[in-house]
Formats: C-alpha cells, sequence, structure tokens
C-alpha cells in the first residue's frame, strides 16, 4: 500500500484531517471521493475538503471555512480538525455545501508562519508579481478551489460566507477581533457582526483598502460575508485551551448543520468597532517605532504621543482615541511599519 493510501485509510478511520494533511504536504496522487451521513466528501487536494449534501436546502448557503494560512496558527486549525473529525466519524451532519481549507501545510510542518512568503498577502492575483515558491504555487491554486467552490450550479442563488480563522503574533487588549474586508459601496452587514459577537467576537476593524488577503479576495470576488478572525495569541499544537472556542466552533457548525443561531439585534454598545486612520510607513533604515515590542494589538495613545521618526519623520498622535494594531518595524523599507485605527460606529 502507497504511503498516501495508508495517510488516506487512516484518515477515513480517525478523522483526523490535520494528521492527513500534514502527512501528505505537497499533494495527494488523485480526487478522492467518499460517502459521509447524507452528504458526498472530495478531498479536492492535500488540505482542501469538499462537502456537498445529497438534499441542498432551498435556502442554500455555501460556506468556506479556512485555517492555517499562516502555518504556526494552531488553535484554528484544531477547531476545523475537530469539525472534520465530527463529520467524517458519522456525528456531525453537513447540510450546506461546505469546504475546509488548511491553507499551508509545508509552514504547518516547520511550525512556522510560512516558508518563504506571507500567503496572506498574495491573493487577488499578487502571488503572480513574486518569485517562484511553495506559498506562489498554493496561493494559485487555493484561489482555483475557492473560484470552483463558489460557481457551482447551486451558487447562483446561494449566500456565501468565508470565515478565515487566525491567531496574532501579538497580544491583543481585545483578545479575540475580526477584520471586514474593505466593502467598496457595499454596507457593512449588522447581521455578520451579531453572528460574530454570538461567536464570541466583539472587536472588529473595518477595512479602509483592497488587499491581498484571503478574506478579501472571497469578498471582493464572490460576495461573501467574508472575515479575517483572530481568535487569541499564537500556542503550539497541543497548548491551546479549546474551550475558549466553543462558541465560535459551535456557530460555525450550526451554519453548516443549518440550525438556527440565535442573534441580538446589533447594537454599538456591544461592540469596539474601530476604522483605519492611516499607517506609519517605514521610509528609511533610520525607522524607529517608540514602542515595546511587546506591545498590545489596540493599545491606545493620548493625543501628542511620539509613536515614530524616520529620517526628518516624526508620527505623533493627533485624534481622540489613536491606536496602534499590527506594529512591526522589521518590514522592509516602503512597507506599512504600524496601522493607526481609531473608535467608530455603525
Ligand atoms: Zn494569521
Amino acid at each position: 500500500m502507497s504511503e498516501f493510501s495508508a495517510a488516506f485509510d487512516l484518515f477515513l478511520s480517525s478523522g483526523d484531517f490535520l494528521k492527513l494533511t500534514s502527512r501528505c504536504e505537497l499533494g495527494i496522487p488523485s480526487v478522492q471521493h467518499f460517502p459521509v451521513n447524507n452528504a458526498t466528501a472530495t478531498l479536492l487536494d492535500t488540505g482542501v475538503l469538499l462537502f456537498e449534501p445529497d438534499n441542498i436546502p432551498a435556502e442554500c448557503k455555501d460556506v468556506l471555512i479556512s485555517c492555517g494560512i499562516h502555518g504556526n496558527e494552531t488553535a484554528p486549525i484544531e477547531i476545523v480538525n475537530q469539525l472534520v473529525m465530527d463529520i467524517v466519524k458519522g456525528g456531525g451532519l453537513v447540510k450546506q455545501r461546505t469546504l475546509f481549507i488548511l491553507g499551508n501545510p509545508v509552514a504547518m510542518n516547520m511550525s512556522k508562519r510560512f516558508e518563504v512568503e506571507n500567503l496572506n498577502r498574495l491573493f487577488c492575483g499578487k502571488y503572480q508579481n513574486i518569485t517562484p515558491c511553495y506559498e506562489r504555487r498554493r496561493a494559485g491554486q487555493l484561489e482555483r478551489y475557492v473560484s470552483d467552490f463558489f460557481s457551482s450550479a447551486h451558487s447562483k442563488k446561494s449566500i456565501k460566507y468565508h470565515y478565515d480563522l487566525h491567531t496574532a503574533i501579538k497580544p491583543s487588549k481585545y483578545e479575540k477581533f475580526a477584520i471586514y474586508p474593505y466593502q467598496n459601496d457595499k454596507p457593512w452587514d449588522k447581521g455578520q457582526l451579531a453572528f460574530l459577537q454570538s461567536s464570541g467576537i466583539n472587536t472588529i476593524l473595518f477595512g479602509h483598502a483592497p488587499s491581498g488577503t484571503f478574506s478579501y479576495f472571497t469578498s471582493s470576488n464572490f460576495n461573501a460575508h467574508a472575515f479575517t478572525v483572530e481568535l487569541g495569541k499564537v500556542m503550539p499544537f497541543g497548548e491551546n485551551n479549546m474551550a475558549n472556542f466553543e462558541a465560535i466552533k459551535n456557530n460555525l457548525q450550526a451554519l453548516i448543520q443549518d440550525d438556527k443561531i440565535e442573534l441580538n439585534i446589533f447594537d454599538n454598545a456591544n461592540f469596539n468597532l474601530f476604522k483605519v486612520l492611516g499607517d506609519i510607513p517605514k521610509i528609511t533604515e533610520n525607522f524607529v517605532l517608540h514602542l515595546d515590542d511587546d506591545i498590545s494589538n489596540f493599545t491606545y495613545f493620548e493625543i501628542g504621543t511620539l509613536l515614530a521618526e524616520d529620517n526628518g519623520y516624526r508620527y505623533q498622535t493627533s485624534e481622540t482615541g489613536e491606536s496602534i494594531v499590527f506594529p512591526n518595524p522589521k518590514v522592509a523599507n516602503g512597507q506599512r511599519a504600524a496601522l493607526i485605527v481609531v473608535p467608530t460606529t455603525l
């Protein structure tokens, strides 16, 4: 029996999608179909698993749940593994078309964020602009699988969802938060914010511009309700307190099973909402960010605080509530060293 057949047989009995994916990180010999409870499962590629129910409800949904776009972000991978395991072992039902993606198996096996390039900057075709590497190839493949998924015969009338699950490198003042990709002229969806709140996430950062993230790709190309969801701090496999993720896991399961999810009416008072004010660019090697290395995301500064200096350039806060997100002074010259956000309401 080949290495893959052995790994696949083990997967069918154990439901351990993570183990299967790590044992064939670079690909599978051929697409595999197998039956589960009232649905057909198709392993399209390594880390890419499609479930299609035999009977699709009239109000049909296409649900994409991704994780491991950054390979060392283990908690989301464990959440997805539990959801898949439940379905494959016959406990969990799939009543809506669902695609699960473990994004970067090579980086997962290295316990690294990525091998060569940050995969979550390569979507919307941006991968075509970099030199060949694993992430370039994987971004192209994932775009194709997702395009096929959202272009099925059912998808013409389906509501589309994409939750791209991450954990952050930095600590955060608000442990869980979601980035809502830039919507251009479309309004922010309050029902989706209520869904996030009920999933334990009430801090939202509204995107201000197109980007190369996975969630921006599905939002802008397929009109999906899409989010980059940050669930806390990066930990090694097995060290995550999974109880901390029950709310979102249960809600994702309910979405797949087509169970009713009770939601609160949206109320600004229940959220910490932030919009982008601007960013601090790193221009030269003389760039200095006047912040501690371990500063938390969403740390707030009084007006007049000097945050950064570069050749003749000083960034001083000038608006009420200015807070910092994703500070990283180690980026290349010309890139963003930190994002500045301020509170907002809908
Ligand atoms: Zn991430």
